[in-house]
Formats: structure tokens, sequence, C-alpha cells
């Protein structure tokens, strides 16, 4: 199997697109965050309740947290590329963060322990937010695991273009997502479309 096909292209579409989005990182912890949070006497509120799919997922917000010493464990995990660290170009040694419980997720052919899943935002993350975090992540994951080629032949008129090319697009937030999402994955480049 083809893995890691993502051009650095598309590695700076989903980057930006996760940065608009506040998300800073996805983390797996071996333990469930309050635990982890109390252990280090962190302080933290339960922010609000948000729901996806039926399921009612908890956002805990943090206030200034520190980042200095103890971020790594929280911020394992980066969404995009591994090399760009979190705050860079930040000044600041704290930050307000809020962190989205995807709850207890099993590895698959392990011995069952599995982690906990968070995503951390650093600004409130809505439904809207979420929903879109998640399609991205699919997405990336397609192309990660050579399901999608980045680079395609237009089934229709034969022209190779990059999927961020399509429906005459430039990388700006005004591309909606589910639409270039369909022509990638129907290997269209948008000529049919009026
Ligand atoms: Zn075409």
């Amino acid at each position: 199997m083809k893995i890691n096909i993502l051009d650095n292209r598309s590695e700076s579409y989903f980057e930006n697109q996760f940065g608009t989005l506040g998300l800073l990182a996805i983390t797996h912890v071996q333990t469930p965050i309050e635990e982890l949070l109390n252990e280090y006497a962190i302080q933290f509120t339960e922010y609000d309740t948000v729901s996806i799919d039926g399921q009612i997922l908890d956002i805990y917000y943090i206030s200034n947290f520190d980042s200095s010493g103890k971020i790594e464990q929280f911020l394992s995990s980066q969404p995009a590329s591994s090399s760009e660290a979190t705050g860079c170009g930040d000044d600041a040694s704290t930050q307000d963060l809020y962190f989205l419980d995807l709850g207890h997720r099993s590895l698959s052919g392990s011995d069952g322990s599995g982690t906990y899943l968070y995503y951390v935002f650093n600004t409130p993350p809505d439904r809207v937010a979420i929903r879109s975090v998640q399609d991205l992540l699919e997405l990336q994951h397609e192309f990660r695991f050579g399901e999608l080629a980045p680079v395609y032949k237009c089934t229709d008129c034969s022209e190779t273009v990059h999927w961020l090319s399509v429906c005459n697009g430039t990388e700006t937030d005004d591309i909606l997502l589910s639409n270039i999402e369909s022509l990638v994955r129907n290997k269209r480049c948008g000529c049919t479309e009026s």
C-alpha cells in the first residue's frame, strides 16, 4: 500500500484550514484528561457540550495554559505535519485552550487498552468547526494512505489537475470543501459544471 503521498501544497492547505478553525493538535492520551489535569494541578472548567452524530461531547476549557513545560504531553500529536511546532511565532507562553473530548478509542489488534482522543483548539470550537475538522481529517487520511490522489486525470476531459486547482480554485476560504471533495473523489476537474 502506498502511504503518505500527501504533497506540500495539500499539506499547507490542511495546515491553513486547521489553523483557521483554531485546531492546535490532536492528542491521544492514556488517561482521561480530567485525571491528567488533576495530576498536573491544572485548573480547568467544563466549558460546553456539543452534539455530534447524536453523541454529546464535552469541551473543557483551560485558561492561560502554561505551554512551557507540560504542553508536549497534551499536544503530542500535531494535526498536519509534525515539524511545525505549536507556538512558533507566538511568544506568549500561556494560552487559552479548549479540549474536545472524543472519548475512548480502543486500538485495533492491541490488548484493548486504547487511548483517549482529544482535539485541542485555541478558540471555542462550535459544531460547524468540529464537523469541518472531521471532514478535513478524513480527507487528509485518504490522501496519506493513497486512497485519493492529489493529482489526477479528469475522467471527462483527460486534463491532469491538482485537486486544489479544481473549481477554478485558489486556496481561499471561499472554496467549499464539499465541492472539491466530490470532484476529487470522482476524479473530475469541474469542466462539466456550469
Ligand atoms: Zn475535466
